[in-house]
Protein backbone atom coordinates (compact mmCIF):
# COMPACT_ATOMS: atom_id res chain seq x y z
CA UNK A 1 0.00 0.00 0.00
CA UNK A 2 1.66 3.51 -1.13
CA UNK A 3 0.99 6.59 1.01
CA UNK A 4 -1.05 8.15 -1.09
CA UNK A 5 -3.34 5.56 -1.51
CA UNK A 6 -3.73 5.30 2.25
CA UNK A 7 -7.72 5.87 3.16
CA UNK A 8 -8.28 9.01 5.26
CA UNK A 9 -8.87 7.25 8.42
CA UNK A 10 -5.59 5.10 7.94
CA UNK A 11 -2.68 6.37 10.43
CA UNK A 12 -0.35 8.51 8.67
CA UNK A 13 3.10 7.41 8.12
CA UNK A 14 5.42 4.34 7.69
CA UNK A 15 6.57 2.67 10.25
CA UNK A 16 9.42 0.24 9.79
CA UNK A 17 9.61 -3.03 12.33
CA UNK A 18 13.24 -4.46 12.79
CA UNK A 19 13.01 -8.17 13.45
CA UNK A 20 11.07 -10.96 12.46
CA UNK A 21 10.85 -12.60 16.10
CA UNK A 22 7.56 -13.60 17.72
CA UNK A 23 7.53 -9.93 19.07
CA UNK A 24 8.30 -8.23 15.47
CA UNK A 25 5.36 -9.91 13.96
CA UNK A 26 3.05 -9.23 16.60
CA UNK A 27 3.75 -5.50 16.64
CA UNK A 28 3.68 -5.44 12.31
CA UNK A 29 -0.07 -7.61 13.31
CA UNK A 30 -1.26 -4.90 15.16
CA UNK A 31 -0.13 -2.01 12.99
CA UNK A 32 -1.11 -3.84 9.74
CA UNK A 33 -4.79 -3.56 11.45
CA UNK A 34 -5.42 0.07 12.24
CA UNK A 35 -3.96 0.29 8.02
CA UNK A 36 -1.08 2.40 8.95
CA UNK A 37 1.65 1.08 6.58
CA UNK A 38 4.15 -1.30 7.59
CA UNK A 39 7.91 -2.75 6.81
CA UNK A 40 9.16 -5.66 8.65
CA UNK A 41 12.82 -6.25 7.95
CA UNK A 42 14.53 -9.51 9.22
CA UNK A 43 18.22 -10.12 9.02
CA UNK A 44 18.11 -13.76 8.64
CA UNK A 45 16.13 -16.14 6.03
CA UNK A 46 13.80 -16.95 7.68
CA UNK A 47 10.43 -14.99 10.45
CA UNK A 48 10.15 -16.75 13.90
CA UNK A 49 13.44 -15.82 15.46
CA UNK A 50 13.17 -18.35 18.71
CA UNK A 51 10.30 -20.40 17.08
CA UNK A 52 11.22 -22.93 14.34
CA UNK A 53 9.96 -25.79 13.41
CA UNK A 54 12.09 -28.47 11.69
CA UNK A 55 11.72 -32.73 10.80
CA UNK A 56 13.76 -35.59 12.91
CA UNK A 57 12.68 -38.86 10.95
CA UNK A 58 10.37 -37.17 8.71
CA UNK A 59 8.08 -35.98 11.07
CA UNK A 60 7.67 -31.90 11.59
CA UNK A 61 8.18 -31.06 15.31
CA UNK A 62 9.64 -27.85 17.13
CA UNK A 63 13.12 -27.05 17.49
CA UNK A 64 13.04 -24.13 19.43
CA UNK A 65 9.73 -22.91 21.49
CA UNK A 66 7.16 -25.33 21.84
CA UNK A 67 4.18 -23.70 24.10
CA UNK A 68 2.31 -21.29 25.26
CA UNK A 69 1.28 -19.97 28.59
CA UNK A 70 -2.90 -19.25 27.98
CA UNK A 71 -3.07 -18.34 31.30
CA UNK A 72 -2.28 -14.75 29.90
CA UNK A 73 -4.19 -14.38 26.92
CA UNK A 74 -2.02 -12.13 24.18
CA UNK A 75 -0.35 -15.27 22.13
CA UNK A 76 -3.03 -17.75 21.87
CA UNK A 77 -5.45 -14.76 20.87
CA UNK A 78 -2.64 -13.90 17.91
CA UNK A 79 -3.17 -17.27 16.83
CA UNK A 80 -6.50 -17.19 17.06
CA UNK A 81 -6.58 -13.95 14.77
CA UNK A 82 -4.19 -15.79 12.42
CA UNK A 83 -6.66 -18.61 11.60
CA UNK A 84 -4.87 -20.85 13.65
CA UNK A 85 -7.75 -21.60 16.35
CA UNK A 86 -8.11 -24.69 15.30
CA UNK A 87 -4.78 -26.28 15.54
CA UNK A 88 -4.58 -25.07 18.83
CA UNK A 89 -3.79 -28.03 21.35
CA UNK A 90 -3.36 -28.20 24.79
CA UNK A 91 -0.87 -30.84 26.11
CA UNK A 92 -2.29 -34.33 26.21
CA UNK A 93 -0.32 -35.37 29.90
CA UNK A 94 1.06 -32.60 31.91
CA UNK A 95 2.65 -35.03 34.78
CA UNK A 96 6.07 -33.54 34.86
CA UNK A 97 8.84 -35.12 36.83
CA UNK A 98 11.84 -34.15 38.41
CA UNK A 99 15.39 -36.48 38.36
CA UNK A 100 16.42 -35.75 41.55
CA UNK A 101 18.13 -37.51 44.25
CA UNK A 102 19.14 -40.33 42.09
CA UNK A 103 15.32 -41.16 40.61
CA UNK A 104 12.18 -39.75 38.78
CA UNK A 105 9.97 -38.41 41.10
CA UNK A 106 6.86 -36.78 40.47
CA UNK A 107 6.97 -32.89 40.58
CA UNK A 108 4.97 -32.12 43.60
CA UNK A 109 2.20 -29.44 42.90
CA UNK A 110 1.02 -26.28 44.95
CA UNK A 111 4.21 -24.26 44.27
CA UNK A 112 4.93 -21.13 42.92
CA UNK A 113 8.21 -21.65 40.37
CA UNK A 114 9.25 -24.18 42.84
CA UNK A 115 8.86 -22.47 46.21
CA UNK A 116 6.11 -24.49 48.18
CA UNK A 117 3.30 -23.26 49.88
CA UNK A 118 3.25 -26.81 52.13
CA UNK A 119 5.77 -28.41 53.16
CA UNK A 120 3.69 -31.77 53.33
CA UNK A 121 4.12 -32.20 49.10
CA UNK A 122 8.26 -32.23 49.13
CA UNK A 123 8.62 -35.30 51.19
CA UNK A 124 10.36 -37.18 47.78
CA UNK A 125 12.32 -34.39 46.65
CA UNK A 126 13.80 -33.39 49.63
CA UNK A 127 16.13 -34.86 52.24
CA UNK A 128 14.97 -35.06 55.83
CA UNK A 129 17.32 -32.36 56.61
CA UNK A 130 16.19 -29.82 53.68
CA UNK A 131 12.40 -30.78 55.23
CA UNK A 132 13.65 -29.98 58.71
CA UNK A 133 15.33 -26.77 57.71
CA UNK A 134 11.34 -25.72 56.09
CA UNK A 135 9.90 -25.64 59.46
CA UNK A 136 12.17 -23.54 60.86
CA UNK A 137 11.07 -20.80 58.45
CA UNK A 138 8.40 -19.60 61.31
CA UNK A 139 11.49 -18.76 64.21
CA UNK A 140 13.31 -16.61 61.70
CA UNK A 141 13.23 -12.97 61.67
CA UNK A 142 12.24 -11.08 58.48
CA UNK A 143 14.45 -11.02 55.05
CA UNK A 144 14.61 -7.96 53.66
CA UNK A 145 13.95 -7.74 50.21
CA UNK A 146 14.05 -4.07 49.01
CA UNK A 147 13.66 -2.63 45.54
CA UNK A 148 14.57 -6.53 44.49
CA UNK A 149 16.12 -9.51 45.24
CA UNK A 150 17.25 -12.64 44.22
CA UNK A 151 14.71 -15.80 44.13
CA UNK A 152 17.27 -18.08 45.27
CA UNK A 153 18.85 -16.08 48.02
CA UNK A 154 15.73 -15.13 49.59
CA UNK A 155 13.88 -18.70 49.35
CA UNK A 156 17.34 -20.11 50.66
CA UNK A 157 17.17 -17.87 53.46
CA UNK A 158 13.43 -18.49 54.33
CA UNK A 159 13.24 -22.02 53.22
CA UNK A 160 16.91 -23.63 53.40
CA UNK A 161 19.22 -24.08 50.04
CA UNK A 162 17.70 -27.49 49.60
CA UNK A 163 14.72 -25.95 48.30
CA UNK A 164 16.39 -23.89 45.99
CA UNK A 165 18.55 -26.21 44.39
CA UNK A 166 15.57 -29.47 43.99
CA UNK A 167 13.18 -27.37 42.93
CA UNK A 168 13.64 -23.23 41.89
CA UNK A 169 16.47 -23.99 39.53
CA UNK A 170 15.20 -26.72 37.59
CA UNK A 171 11.86 -24.66 37.54
CA UNK A 172 12.83 -21.32 37.28
CA UNK A 173 16.09 -22.38 35.59
CA UNK A 174 14.11 -24.12 32.74
CA UNK A 175 12.63 -20.88 31.63
CA UNK A 176 15.39 -18.75 31.72
CA UNK A 177 18.41 -21.01 31.58
CA UNK A 178 19.38 -18.99 34.00
CA UNK A 179 20.19 -18.85 37.72
CA UNK A 180 18.23 -18.80 40.50
CA UNK A 181 20.89 -17.08 42.57
CA UNK A 182 20.82 -14.16 40.57
CA UNK A 183 17.61 -13.88 38.84
CA UNK A 184 14.99 -11.37 39.73
CA UNK A 185 12.33 -12.07 41.86
CA UNK A 186 10.64 -8.73 40.97
CA UNK A 187 11.12 -9.28 37.26
CA UNK A 188 10.72 -13.21 36.99
CA UNK A 189 8.23 -14.17 40.04
CA UNK A 190 6.46 -10.77 40.49
CA UNK A 191 3.61 -12.09 42.28
CA UNK A 192 5.84 -13.69 44.88
CA UNK A 193 7.43 -10.31 44.73
CA UNK A 194 4.37 -8.75 45.56
CA UNK A 195 3.29 -11.60 48.43
CA UNK A 196 6.39 -11.41 50.42
CA UNK A 197 6.05 -7.39 50.40
CA UNK A 198 2.68 -7.92 51.68
CA UNK A 199 5.55 -9.86 55.23
CA UNK A 200 4.72 -13.14 57.00
CA UNK A 201 6.78 -16.48 56.59
CA UNK A 202 6.89 -16.99 52.93
CA UNK A 203 4.95 -20.26 53.00
CA UNK A 204 1.78 -18.27 53.90
CA UNK A 205 2.75 -15.79 51.28
CA UNK A 206 2.78 -18.80 48.75
CA UNK A 207 -0.54 -19.85 50.12
CA UNK A 208 -2.02 -16.48 49.48
CA UNK A 209 -0.92 -16.66 45.80
CA UNK A 210 -2.37 -19.88 45.73
CA UNK A 211 -5.56 -19.02 47.38
CA UNK A 212 -6.09 -15.70 44.67
CA UNK A 213 -5.52 -18.18 42.16
CA UNK A 214 -8.12 -20.31 43.19
CA UNK A 215 -10.66 -17.32 43.69
CA UNK A 216 -10.30 -16.11 40.41
CA UNK A 217 -11.52 -19.78 39.39
CA UNK A 218 -9.83 -19.68 35.88
CA UNK A 219 -10.55 -22.56 33.64
CA UNK A 220 -8.77 -23.97 30.84
CA UNK A 221 -5.69 -25.09 29.85
CA UNK A 222 -2.50 -23.45 31.63
CA UNK A 223 -0.62 -23.86 28.21
CA UNK A 224 -1.44 -24.41 24.58
CA UNK A 225 0.71 -25.73 21.76
CA UNK A 226 0.29 -25.30 18.09
CA UNK A 227 -0.43 -28.71 15.92
CA UNK A 228 2.19 -29.18 13.65
CA UNK A 229 4.56 -26.85 16.06
CA UNK A 230 4.32 -22.99 17.79
CA UNK A 231 7.02 -22.91 15.39
CA UNK A 232 4.23 -22.08 12.85
CA UNK A 233 2.80 -19.45 14.10
CA UNK A 234 5.50 -16.91 12.65
CA UNK A 235 4.63 -17.94 9.23
CA UNK A 236 0.85 -17.56 10.12
CA UNK A 237 1.50 -14.29 11.55
CA UNK A 238 3.85 -13.13 8.75
CA UNK A 239 0.86 -14.32 5.95
CA UNK A 240 -1.22 -12.00 8.13
CA UNK A 241 0.54 -8.81 7.68
CA UNK A 242 1.15 -9.16 3.76
CA UNK A 243 -2.68 -10.16 3.62
CA UNK A 244 -3.01 -6.52 5.89
CA UNK A 245 -0.82 -4.95 2.84
CA UNK A 246 2.51 -5.02 4.81
CA UNK A 247 5.33 -5.68 3.32
CA UNK A 248 8.14 -8.32 4.95
CA UNK A 249 11.68 -8.42 3.61
CA UNK A 250 13.78 -11.55 4.97
CA UNK A 251 17.86 -11.58 4.63
CA UNK A 252 17.90 -8.13 5.05
CA UNK A 253 19.77 -7.18 8.23
CA UNK A 254 19.24 -3.49 9.43
CA UNK A 255 22.86 -2.00 9.74
CA UNK A 256 21.83 1.49 10.96
CA UNK A 257 19.57 3.75 12.02
CA UNK A 258 19.71 7.71 12.21
CA UNK A 259 17.22 10.19 12.46
CA UNK A 260 16.39 12.46 10.08
CA UNK A 261 14.29 15.85 9.44
CA UNK A 262 10.96 13.59 8.68
CA UNK A 263 11.47 10.41 10.89
CA UNK A 264 14.02 7.91 10.57
CA UNK A 265 16.32 6.06 8.04
CA UNK A 266 16.66 2.44 8.05
CA UNK A 267 20.25 1.40 6.91
CA UNK A 268 20.09 -1.90 5.16
CA UNK A 269 22.97 -2.92 2.88
CA UNK A 270 20.78 -2.78 -0.14
CA UNK A 271 18.98 0.33 0.78
CA UNK A 272 18.07 3.00 2.95
CA UNK A 273 14.43 3.11 3.70
CA UNK A 274 12.64 6.39 5.32
CA UNK A 275 10.52 6.03 8.15
CA UNK A 276 7.81 7.82 10.32
CA UNK A 277 8.46 5.51 13.23
CA UNK A 278 10.36 2.35 14.24
CA UNK A 279 9.48 -0.87 16.43
CA UNK A 280 13.19 -2.09 17.17
CA UNK A 281 12.38 -6.00 17.70
CA UNK A 282 15.33 -7.33 18.00
CA UNK A 283 17.78 -8.71 20.79
CA UNK A 284 19.39 -6.79 23.24
CA UNK A 285 22.74 -6.96 21.68
CA UNK A 286 21.56 -5.87 18.06
CA UNK A 287 19.57 -3.32 19.65
CA UNK A 288 22.58 -2.27 21.32
CA UNK A 289 24.25 -1.64 18.33
CA UNK A 290 21.59 0.13 16.59
CA UNK A 291 20.92 2.55 18.74
CA UNK A 292 24.52 3.51 19.94
CA UNK A 293 24.88 6.72 17.87
CA UNK A 294 21.16 8.12 18.62
CA UNK A 295 21.14 6.42 22.20
CA UNK A 296 23.62 6.22 23.44
CA UNK A 297 22.06 5.84 26.89
CA UNK A 298 19.76 2.77 25.75
CA UNK A 299 22.54 1.26 23.76
CA UNK A 300 24.83 1.37 26.94
CA UNK A 301 21.85 -0.28 29.20
CA UNK A 302 21.30 -2.97 26.76
CA UNK A 303 24.77 -3.51 26.00
CA UNK A 304 24.34 -4.93 29.81
CA UNK A 305 21.84 -7.54 29.23
CA UNK A 306 23.34 -10.46 29.26
CA UNK A 307 22.44 -14.17 27.60
CA UNK A 308 22.28 -17.79 28.02
CA UNK A 309 22.88 -20.38 25.29
CA UNK A 310 21.53 -23.67 25.38
CA UNK A 311 21.40 -26.98 23.07
CA UNK A 312 17.95 -28.91 22.07
CA UNK A 313 18.77 -32.40 21.21
CA UNK A 314 15.74 -33.91 19.61
CA UNK A 315 16.09 -37.41 19.20
CA UNK A 316 13.17 -40.11 17.56
CA UNK A 317 13.14 -43.62 18.61
CA UNK A 318 11.24 -46.54 17.04
CA UNK A 319 8.39 -46.89 19.61
CA UNK A 320 8.40 -51.01 19.84
CA UNK A 321 11.95 -49.94 21.47
CA UNK A 322 10.93 -47.99 23.86
CA UNK A 323 7.88 -49.96 24.97
CA UNK A 324 9.62 -51.31 27.73
CA UNK A 325 10.86 -48.60 29.08
CA UNK A 326 7.80 -47.71 32.00
CA UNK A 327 9.75 -44.67 32.63
CA UNK A 328 9.01 -43.00 29.42
CA UNK A 329 5.10 -43.76 30.28
CA UNK A 330 2.34 -41.33 30.41
CA UNK A 331 5.08 -38.12 31.69
CA UNK A 332 5.38 -35.06 29.77
CA UNK A 333 8.97 -35.08 30.76
CA UNK A 334 11.20 -34.12 33.70
CA UNK A 335 13.40 -31.58 34.97
CA UNK A 336 17.23 -31.77 36.67
CA UNK A 337 18.31 -29.84 39.15
CA UNK A 338 21.74 -28.85 38.41
CA UNK A 339 23.07 -29.47 41.99
CA UNK A 340 23.24 -33.29 40.88
CA UNK A 341 25.89 -32.64 38.19
CA UNK A 342 24.05 -34.36 35.05
CA UNK A 343 24.62 -32.63 31.84
CA UNK A 344 21.15 -32.30 30.17
CA UNK A 345 19.00 -30.01 32.39
CA UNK A 346 15.47 -31.55 31.23
CA UNK A 347 13.91 -33.43 28.79
CA UNK A 348 10.59 -33.34 27.03
CA UNK A 349 8.88 -36.59 25.97
CA UNK A 350 7.00 -34.96 22.84
CA UNK A 351 5.27 -37.74 21.42
CA UNK A 352 3.30 -38.36 25.17
CA UNK A 353 3.15 -33.89 25.63
CA UNK A 354 1.82 -33.74 22.57
CA UNK A 355 -0.89 -35.65 20.13
CA UNK A 356 -0.29 -34.20 17.27
CA UNK A 357 3.50 -35.36 17.22
CA UNK A 358 1.89 -39.28 18.43
CA UNK A 359 -0.45 -38.68 15.74
CA UNK A 360 2.42 -37.67 13.06
CA UNK A 361 4.34 -40.64 13.89
CA UNK A 362 2.54 -43.28 15.22
CA UNK A 363 5.38 -45.76 15.47
CA UNK A 364 8.00 -43.30 16.93
CA UNK A 365 8.83 -41.82 20.13
CA UNK A 366 10.32 -38.37 19.66
CA UNK A 367 11.91 -36.80 22.40
CA UNK A 368 13.88 -33.62 23.51
CA UNK A 369 16.75 -32.53 25.88
CA UNK A 370 18.08 -29.32 27.31
CA UNK A 371 21.86 -28.72 27.58
CA UNK A 372 23.41 -25.37 28.43
CA UNK A 373 22.27 -22.68 30.98
CA UNK A 374 23.42 -19.31 32.59
CA UNK A 375 27.40 -19.69 33.10
CA UNK A 376 27.72 -23.34 31.82
CA UNK A 377 27.84 -23.17 28.19
CA UNK A 378 30.80 -24.89 27.19
CA UNK A 379 28.31 -28.05 26.75
CA UNK A 380 26.90 -26.82 23.80
CA UNK A 381 29.88 -26.35 22.12
CA UNK A 382 30.71 -29.56 21.69
CA UNK A 383 30.09 -31.39 18.79
CA UNK A 384 26.51 -33.02 17.28
CA UNK A 385 27.34 -36.79 18.27
CA UNK A 386 28.80 -36.02 21.91
CA UNK A 387 25.78 -33.96 22.43
CA UNK A 388 23.94 -37.02 21.57
CA UNK A 389 25.90 -39.44 23.23
CA UNK A 390 25.59 -37.06 26.67
CA UNK A 391 21.99 -36.93 26.43
CA UNK A 392 21.69 -41.06 25.87
CA UNK A 393 23.64 -40.74 28.72
CA UNK A 394 21.96 -39.51 31.05
CA UNK A 395 18.53 -40.72 29.40
CA UNK A 396 19.68 -44.21 30.16
CA UNK A 397 20.33 -43.50 34.27
CA UNK A 398 17.39 -41.38 34.41
CA UNK A 399 15.01 -43.53 32.50
CA UNK A 400 16.74 -46.79 32.27
CA UNK A 401 16.74 -46.36 28.05
CA UNK A 402 19.20 -47.96 25.97
CA UNK A 403 17.36 -48.04 22.95
CA UNK A 404 19.40 -46.03 19.89
CA UNK A 405 18.14 -43.41 18.36
CA UNK A 406 16.66 -43.37 14.68
CA UNK A 407 17.74 -40.04 13.86
CA UNK A 408 18.70 -37.17 15.79
CA UNK A 409 18.91 -32.95 15.59
CA UNK A 410 20.92 -30.93 17.59
CA UNK A 411 19.99 -27.35 17.80
CA UNK A 412 22.08 -24.68 19.29
CA UNK A 413 20.66 -21.42 20.37
CA UNK A 414 23.31 -19.03 21.16
CA UNK A 415 21.86 -16.06 22.78
CA UNK A 416 18.87 -18.03 23.17
CA UNK A 417 17.32 -16.69 26.63
CA UNK A 418 18.10 -12.94 27.95
CA UNK A 419 19.08 -13.43 31.89
CA UNK A 420 17.05 -11.52 34.41
CA UNK A 421 19.18 -10.64 36.87
CA UNK A 422 18.40 -8.57 40.02
CA UNK A 423 17.31 -4.71 38.67
CA UNK A 424 16.43 -6.04 35.61
CA UNK A 425 13.32 -4.07 35.94
CA UNK A 426 15.22 -0.68 36.63
CA UNK A 427 17.64 -1.04 33.59
CA UNK A 428 14.68 -2.05 31.30
CA UNK A 429 12.88 1.63 32.78
CA UNK A 430 15.97 3.59 31.96
CA UNK A 431 15.96 1.73 28.44
CA UNK A 432 12.94 2.95 28.31
CA UNK A 433 13.06 6.05 29.36
CA UNK A 434 16.35 6.61 27.20
CA UNK A 435 14.27 6.12 24.31
CA UNK A 436 11.09 7.76 25.21
CA UNK A 437 13.31 10.64 24.13
CA UNK A 438 13.72 9.61 20.77
CA UNK A 439 10.42 10.58 18.46
CA UNK A 440 8.53 7.49 17.27
CA UNK A 441 11.01 4.66 18.31
CA UNK A 442 10.27 2.06 20.67
CA UNK A 443 11.58 -1.69 21.62
CA UNK A 444 9.74 -4.48 22.79
CA UNK A 445 10.83 -8.49 22.75
CA UNK A 446 12.26 -10.80 25.18
CA UNK A 447 14.67 -8.65 26.95
CA UNK A 448 12.10 -6.47 28.62
CA UNK A 449 9.01 -7.64 30.19
CA UNK A 450 8.69 -11.29 30.45
CA UNK A 451 10.96 -14.05 28.06
CA UNK A 452 7.67 -16.22 27.35
CA UNK A 453 5.82 -15.58 23.96
CA UNK A 454 2.86 -13.64 25.34
CA UNK A 455 4.86 -11.86 27.41
CA UNK A 456 7.07 -11.07 23.96
CA UNK A 457 3.26 -10.44 22.26
CA UNK A 458 2.30 -8.07 24.87
CA UNK A 459 5.24 -5.65 24.83
CA UNK A 460 4.73 -5.81 20.50
CA UNK A 461 1.70 -4.45 21.42
CA UNK A 462 2.17 -1.86 23.96
CA UNK A 463 5.32 -0.70 21.31
CA UNK A 464 2.55 -0.59 18.51
CA UNK A 465 0.06 1.29 20.63
CA UNK A 466 3.02 4.04 21.48
CA UNK A 467 3.85 4.28 17.91
CA UNK A 468 0.59 4.70 16.58
CA UNK A 469 0.31 7.67 18.82
CA UNK A 470 3.47 9.75 18.46
CA UNK A 471 2.34 9.37 14.85
CA UNK A 472 -1.13 10.38 15.62
CA UNK A 473 0.29 13.59 18.13
CA UNK A 474 2.71 14.31 15.22
CA UNK A 475 1.66 13.28 11.80
CA UNK A 476 4.38 16.02 10.29
CA UNK A 477 6.97 13.47 11.50
CA UNK A 478 9.13 16.65 12.51
CA UNK A 479 12.08 14.29 14.83
CA UNK A 480 14.81 16.98 15.32
CA UNK A 481 17.07 15.43 13.41
CA UNK A 482 20.78 16.00 13.93
CA UNK A 483 22.03 16.71 10.55
CA UNK A 484 25.15 15.89 11.13
CA UNK A 485 24.93 12.51 11.98
CA UNK A 486 24.07 12.43 7.98
CA UNK A 487 25.67 12.36 5.43
CA UNK A 488 22.97 12.37 2.34
CA UNK A 489 19.41 14.36 2.32
CA UNK A 490 17.04 11.24 2.44
CA UNK A 491 13.58 12.14 1.23
CA UNK A 492 11.52 10.29 -0.45
CA UNK A 493 10.15 6.01 0.40
CA UNK A 494 12.98 3.90 -0.91
CA UNK A 495 16.79 5.52 -1.56
CA UNK A 496 18.53 3.04 -3.18
CA UNK A 497 21.73 3.66 -2.69
CA UNK A 498 22.97 2.58 0.81
CA UNK A 499 23.54 5.86 2.91
CA UNK A 500 26.93 5.85 5.00
CA UNK A 501 25.95 6.80 8.36
CA UNK A 502 28.76 7.07 10.84
CA UNK A 503 29.08 5.24 14.12
CA UNK A 504 26.41 2.97 13.33
CA UNK A 505 27.90 0.68 10.92
CA UNK A 506 28.98 -2.65 12.55
CA UNK A 507 27.61 -5.69 11.74
CA UNK A 508 23.65 -6.63 13.00
CA UNK A 509 21.93 -9.73 13.60
CA UNK A 510 22.19 -12.93 14.99
C1 LIG B 1 15.30 -23.04 23.08
C2 LIG B 1 14.21 -22.12 23.55
C3 LIG B 1 12.99 -22.64 23.96
C4 LIG B 1 11.98 -21.78 24.38
N1 LIG B 1 10.78 -22.31 24.75
C5 LIG B 1 9.74 -21.48 25.02
C6 LIG B 1 8.44 -22.01 25.22
O1 LIG B 1 8.21 -23.22 25.12
N2 LIG B 1 7.44 -21.13 25.52
C7 LIG B 1 7.66 -19.79 25.59
O2 LIG B 1 6.72 -19.03 25.86
N3 LIG B 1 8.88 -19.25 25.36
C8 LIG B 1 9.92 -20.06 25.07
N4 LIG B 1 11.15 -19.54 24.81
C9 LIG B 1 11.32 -18.08 24.84
C10 LIG B 1 10.71 -17.41 23.61
O3 LIG B 1 10.68 -18.30 22.53
C11 LIG B 1 11.52 -16.19 23.22
O4 LIG B 1 11.77 -15.37 24.35
C12 LIG B 1 10.78 -15.35 22.17
O5 LIG B 1 10.42 -16.15 21.07
C13 LIG B 1 11.66 -14.18 21.74
O6 LIG B 1 11.00 -13.46 20.72
P1 LIG B 1 11.59 -12.08 20.21
O7 LIG B 1 10.79 -11.68 19.04
O8 LIG B 1 11.71 -11.13 21.34
O9 LIG B 1 13.10 -12.38 19.81
P2 LIG B 1 13.73 -13.37 18.72
O10 LIG B 1 12.94 -14.60 18.59
O11 LIG B 1 15.16 -13.47 19.11
O12 LIG B 1 13.60 -12.56 17.36
C14 LIG B 1 14.41 -11.45 17.09
C15 LIG B 1 14.61 -11.40 15.60
O13 LIG B 1 15.33 -10.21 15.29
C16 LIG B 1 16.20 -10.52 14.22
N5 LIG B 1 17.25 -9.49 14.18
C17 LIG B 1 18.27 -9.29 15.03
N6 LIG B 1 18.99 -8.24 14.67
C18 LIG B 1 18.42 -7.75 13.55
C19 LIG B 1 18.74 -6.66 12.67
N7 LIG B 1 19.76 -5.86 12.91
N8 LIG B 1 17.96 -6.47 11.58
C20 LIG B 1 16.90 -7.26 11.33
N9 LIG B 1 16.57 -8.32 12.12
C21 LIG B 1 17.32 -8.53 13.23
C22 LIG B 1 16.69 -11.90 14.55
O14 LIG B 1 17.25 -12.55 13.42
C23 LIG B 1 15.43 -12.57 15.07
O15 LIG B 1 14.71 -13.23 14.06
C24 LIG B 1 12.19 -20.37 24.40
C25 LIG B 1 13.42 -19.86 23.99
C26 LIG B 1 14.42 -20.71 23.56
C27 LIG B 1 15.74 -20.14 23.11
Amino acid sequence: MQRSQQRADTPPGHVVVIGGGIAGLAAAHRLVATGVRVTLLEATDRLGGKLMTGEIAGVQVDLGAESMLARRPEAVALAEEVGLADRLQPPATATASLWTRDALRPMPKGHVMGVPGDPAVLGEVLSPEGLARIAEERDLTPTAVGDDVAVGAYVADRLGREVVDRLVEPLLGGVYAGDAYRISMRAAVPQLFDAVQEGGPLLDAVRRIQERAAARQQTGPVFQGIAGGIGTLPAAVGDAVRAGGGEILTATPVLGLTRTESGWAVRTDARTIAADGVVLAAPAWSAATLLAAESPAASAELSGVEYASMALVTLAFRRADIEAHTALRGRSGFLVPPVDGHTIKASTFSSNKWQWVADAAPDLFVLRTSVGRYGEEDHIHREDGELVAVSLRDLAAATGLTARPVDTEVTRWIGGLPQYPVGHLARVARIRDAVAGLPALRVCGAVYDGVGIPACVASAHRAADEILRDLAENPGGSTGMNPARIDGEIAGEIIATPTRVRGTGSEAGQ
